[in-house]
């Protein structure tokens, strides 16, 4: 059987962590597909096109698309077996739980949770951004094929 599994998120920029999660999943779905989830109430730093070409230089095999609305239309679009998501800390336990629930209730879908890897557990695009903001050092943080479109938008 055929599994195409969906990795939702904001990837405000994508982060080491993300590829983690991003490499891992490849391993368990036969489709992977990366869905940039767009929020017009929240503001992003990087437009969906950004984020889009970003994913694309760390993850060119895999299929990468913008979406708005709920991941549950999406994932019936795409006749996805199921989500993926990743689980930093207990933090992120509670409102992952509440997603995954509301997920499988309203569209019927599971969400798979990969454990991030311990090296980047401590990550998140926030951090990134901020760190960008100072001009400190990002090659622990992001892939390296992207540090440059971080660095432009600080100038
Ligand atoms: P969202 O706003 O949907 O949470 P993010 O881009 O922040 O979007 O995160 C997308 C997914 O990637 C989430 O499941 C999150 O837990 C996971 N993730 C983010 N950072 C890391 C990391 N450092 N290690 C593992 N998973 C991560």
């Amino acid at each position: 059987m055929e599994h195409i599994g969906i990795f939702p998120g904001t990837f405000d920029p994508p982060t080491l962590g993300h590829l983690d999660i991003i490499r891992k999943a490849k391993k368990i779905c036969n489709h992977l597909i990366i869905a940039i989830a767009i929020k017009p109430d929240k503001k992003s730093l990087f437009s969906p096109e950004e984020k889009k070409e970003m994913l694309q230089k760390i993850s060119s095999d895999t299929d990468i698309i913008a979406f708005q609305g709920l991941i549950i239309e999406l994932a019936k679009q795409k006749k996805a077996s199921f989500l993926i998501r990743g689980l930093r800390s207990e933090s992120d336990f509670e409102p992952e739980f509440q997603m995954a629930q509301a997920n499988k209730r309203m569209g019927g879908i599971e969400t798979l949770f990969l454990m991030a890897d311990e090296r980047y557990s401590h990550m998140s695009s926030t951090l990134i951004r901020e760190i960008a903001y100072f001009k400190g050092p990002l090659h622990d943080f992001v892939p390296k094929e992207i540090e440059a479109m971080i660095r432009k938008k600080f100038p």
